[in-house]
């Protein structure tokens, strides 16, 4: 039996320790954390994020504006908005829901963000910092993931680690954290993705494996060796006439096939997925508070 790794549980414990932290930092400072979340055009999927990450808000305290704009928006009324809160002292986090229509440059959204309120840590800037080792914003799904890591003792140094994905929100990220010369990473990292005609060769050599690919149930038990840690990422819809919604949602990882052989694993719902929202409120912490330092 597998252990079964609780990211509903790790995030409420780091929610709570940052529920406490903004009372503190309202008290002796009178600093409110503050973020601005754009939403444009009416993507389900992005409207429930968004309404989740307002909710989050709440429950910690923070101030918050949800800018709603129509599929037309053009990108510069965009560009605008995103300049007037890069200026706004109430806000210490922009966070702009992708993805964006199809007219809309999201590089140019992402480059317009000042790095030190991009919570998302999407900026380029951001990135090079999390490449080299200096502080910066981490993207919130990867840190989430190395939070879980170290939450459960899952000891990454020395050990092979097989990201299948390469996304720059996901694989990218999440392989540069994993190899950084620090107490929870020193990892041998391995990126995988469509280039590799026999996944199975990568995939079966790894001690941990985490699959951000987006194909729903894709990873089963023959693409593992016994004992593997599998953290999926994945959150893909997939039609479920006995759900109340028509759908339900399934990782990148065939759980049932594949927690027989694990020594852990993430479920989804309820592994990955409540990481990222703790640590996007995490990281508007850091910058409302000045914790976070961007000096060398
Ligand atoms: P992308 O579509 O941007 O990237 C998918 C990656 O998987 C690509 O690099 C692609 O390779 C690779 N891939 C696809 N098919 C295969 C294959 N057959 N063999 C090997 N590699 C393959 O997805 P994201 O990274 O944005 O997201 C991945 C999943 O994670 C999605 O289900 C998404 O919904 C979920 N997600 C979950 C989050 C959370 O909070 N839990 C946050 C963000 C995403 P190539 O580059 O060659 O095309």
């Amino acid at each position: 039996m597998a252990l079964i790794i609780d990211g509903k549980q790790v995030s409420q414990k780091i929610l709570g320790e940052l529920k406490e932290k903004t009372k503190a930092l309202k008290e002796t400072k009178g600093i409110t954390p503050g973020i601005a979340l754009l939403l444009v055009g009416d993507n389900p999927a992005s409207k429930s994020y968004v309404a989740s990450k307002k909710k989050a808000c709440e429950e910690l305290g923070y101030y918050s504006i949800v800018e709603h704009l129509p599929e037309t928006t053009t990108e510069a009324e965009i560009l605008k908005l995103i300049h007037d809160w890069n200026n706004d002292d109430r806000i210490h986090g922009i966070l702009v829901q992708l993805p964006l229509p199809r007219h809309i440059n999201e590089l140019k959204v992402t480059l317009t963000i000042k790095p030190s309120k991009d919570v998302d840590g999407f900026h380029p800037e951001n990135f090079g910092r999390l490449v080299i080792g200096l502080p910066g914003f981490k993207p919130c799904t990867p840190a989430g993931i190395v939070e879980l890591l170290k939450f459960y003792k899952i000891s990454t140094s020395g050990k092979h680690i097989v990201v299948v994905g390469r996304s720059n929100i996901v694989g990218k990220p999440v392989a540069n954290l994993l190899y950084q010369k620090t107490s929870d990473a020193n990892a041998i990292v391995t990126i995988c993705h469509t280039g590799a005609s026999d996944l199975r060769r990568f995939t079966r050599t790894a001690d941990i494996v985490i699959a951000a690919i987006g194909k729903p149930k894709f990873i089963t038990a023959d693409f593992l060796s016994n004992g593997v840690v599998v953290i999926d990422v994945g959150i893909n819809r997939v039609e479920d006439p006995s759900a109340p919604k028509g759908y339900k949602i399934v990782g990148d990882v065939d759980f049932d096939g594949v927690e027989p052989i694990a020594s852990a694993i993430t479920p989804v719902p309820g592994g990955v997925g409540p990481m990222t929202i703790a640590m996007l409120m995490k990281n508007t912490y850091l910058s409302a508070s000045g914790e976070l330092k961007y000096e060398a």
